[in-house]
C-alpha cells in the first residue's frame, strides 16, 4: 500500500512512501501550489506574498531579526551564514557528533577557517562541558557552530545550554536547525543564536530547493566584519541584507526567486500555523512513542534510549547480522516504502532511519511500517522473486 488518499493514483510508478528524514511528502495543496502559475518574482504583489512568508518564518524561528530565503539546499544556508560570519584564517569551534557536524566542518574549512572540534560520541548528546573546555582553550575564537538535530544518529544537542557558552564568549553562534525547525522547539532570540538554518523540505513541509537563514539583530557586526571580496557574493549574507533594504518595495532580494517553491511554502506554513507549532509538536512526539513502542516489541531496538526521544526521527537496529541496508531495500522493493539507513562509517548497515517530520504522517503509516518491518526475513528477496512469478 503507497497512500491512504487517492492523491498519487495516476503516478503509481514512482509515488513511494516517504519516512524518510527529508525530503518530506508535502500536504496536497502545498504540491498544488508548485503547480501554480508561474509568477514573477518582483512587484508589489510578490513582494507581499514574500513578506508574508517571511513573517511566518520569523514566527516559527522566534527571532525579531532578518530572515532570507535562498534558492539552494540547506547546505547552501549553512555555506552562508559561516561565510558571510567569519574571515578566512580565523578560528571556528564546531561540536561534532554525527555526519552533520563532520559537514559543518567541512565548509568551514573550504572558507579557509581554523576548526576547532569539539568531538563527541556518535550516538551521545553534545556535552556543554566539554564544548565550555574547548572554548577556554581557545579564546580567540571567533564562532560557535552545532547541529541542533544530528539528522545522522537522531540526537537532539542541547543548543540552548550550549548557547550560554557561546553568549559569554560573546562569539556570534551559528545553528543548523535543518532537520528540526519546525518540528522541534526554537526559540532563537531568547536562546542568543545569532544565525539560524533550515531548509524546505524537512519537517518545514515543502519540496526541496529552499534554504531559509534567519539572523538575528546582534549578528550583523560580526558579519560587517568580515572583508569583502573574501567569500563570493551569491552566499554573502550582506548582499541579501542590501537588497532588502534597497528594494524593499519590489524586489527584497538579489536573484530570480524560485516563486512557485515560495508558494509550496507558504502553504505548508499557513498549514502549521493552523495547526499551531505545540500541536504539531506533540502529534510527531506522539508519532515517535508509537513507534517506539512497536520497534520493541518486533525486537528492533530503538537506537537510542526513550530519555534522548527525537520526536521527529526515529533510529533502529536491525535483527543481529543483517545490514539494515538490506532492510531499507527490502521496504521500498515490496513495500513501496522508503525509510533511510545508517549514513556515515560508523552507523552505516547498523541503523536505520524512519522520518516521522512530515504533517503527512499519522499513526496509520507507522502501523504499517511496524507490520512490513515485522515481515522482513533476511532472505526477502527469494520469497519476493517467487511471488513476482507466481503473480
Ligand atoms: C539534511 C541536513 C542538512 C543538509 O541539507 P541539504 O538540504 O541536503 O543541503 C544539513 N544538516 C542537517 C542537520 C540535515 O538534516
Amino acid at each position: 500500500m503507497r497512500y491512504q488518499t487517492d492523491q498519487f493514483d495516476d503516478k503509481k510508478d514512482y509515488a513511494m512512501k516517504l519516512l524518510i528524514p527529508g525530503p518530506v511528502q508535502p500536504e496536497q495543496e502545498v504540491l498544488q501550489a508548485m503547480g501554480d502559475p508561474v509568477q514573477p518574482h518582483y512587484g508589489p504583489e510578490w513582494t507581499q506574498i514574500y513578506n508574508e512568508t517571511v513573517d511566518m518564518l520569523k514566527t516559527v524561528y522566534g527571532t525579531t531579526g532578518d530572515v532570507f530565503i535562498m534558492v539552494g539546499s540547506g547546505s547552501s544556508g549553512l555555506d552562508a551564514a559561516i561565510g558571510s560570519m567569519v574571515p578566512t584564517g580565523e578560528k571556528i569551534i564546531v561540536g561534532v557528533n554525527g555526519f552533520f557536524g563532520e559537514r559543518l566542518c567541512a565548509i568551514a574549512k573550504a572558507y579557509g577557517l581554523d576548526v576547532i572540534p569539539v568531538s563527541g560520541e556518535w550516538g551521545q548528546v553534545l556535552e556543554p562541558g566539554d564544548v565550555s573546555k574547548i572554548a577556554s582553550q581557545h579564546t580567540d575564537a571567533s564562532a560557535l557552530a552545532i547541529v541542533h538535530l544530528e539528522t545522522s544518529t537522531t540526537i537532539v544537542n542541547p543548543i540552548k545550554d550550549i548557547g550560554k557558552i557561546a553568549n559569554e564568549l560573546e562569539i556570534p553562534y551559528i545553528v543548523d536547525a535543518v532537520s528540526s525547525l519546525g518540528g522541534l522547539p526554537m526559540d532563537m532570540d531568547e536562546w542568543g543564536i545569532d544565525v539560524c538554518v533550515s531548509a524546505s523540505q524537512k519537517c518545514l513541509g515543502a519540496p526541496p530547493g529552499l534554504a531559509t537563514v534567519a539572523v538575528g539583530p546582534g549578528a550583523w557586526e560580526a558579519i560587517d566584519r568580515v572583508p569583502e571580496k573574501s567569500h563570493g557574493w551569491y552566499l554573502d549574507l550582506r548582499v541579501w541584507k542590501h537588497y532588502q533594504q534597497a528594494w524593499a518595495d519590489w524586489h527584497p532580494f538579489p536573484i530570480t526567486m524560485a516563486t512557485n517553491n515560495v508558494l509550496a511554502l507558504r502553504k505548508s506554513l499557513e498549514s502549521l500555523q493552523a495547526e499551531g507549532i505545540e500541536a504539531r509538536m506533540a502529534r510527531y512526539r506522539t508519532l515517535a512513542v508509537h513507534l517506539r513502542e512497536g520497534l520493541r516489541r518486533i525486537e528492533m531496538r530503538p537506537f537510542t534510549p526513550d530519555e534522548l526521544l527525537a520526536p521527529v526521527l526515529t533510529a533502529a537496529y536491525g535483527p543481529p547480522g543483517v545490514p539494515t541496508g538490506d532492510i531499507v531495500a527490502y521496504m521500498s522493493t515490496v513495500h513501496d516504502t522508503k525509510i533511510a539507513g545508517g549514513l556515515g562509517e560508523k552507523l552505516k548497515d547498523v541503523i536505520f532511519r524512519i522520518g516521522h517530520m512530515a504533517p503527512t504522517t499519522s499513526i496509520e503509516d507507522i502501523d504499517d511500517l511496524l507490520l512490513y518491518l515485522a515481515d522482513f526475513t533476511p532472505d526477502w528477496r527469494s520469497t519476493f522473486t517467487e511471488k513476482a512469478e507466481r503473480d
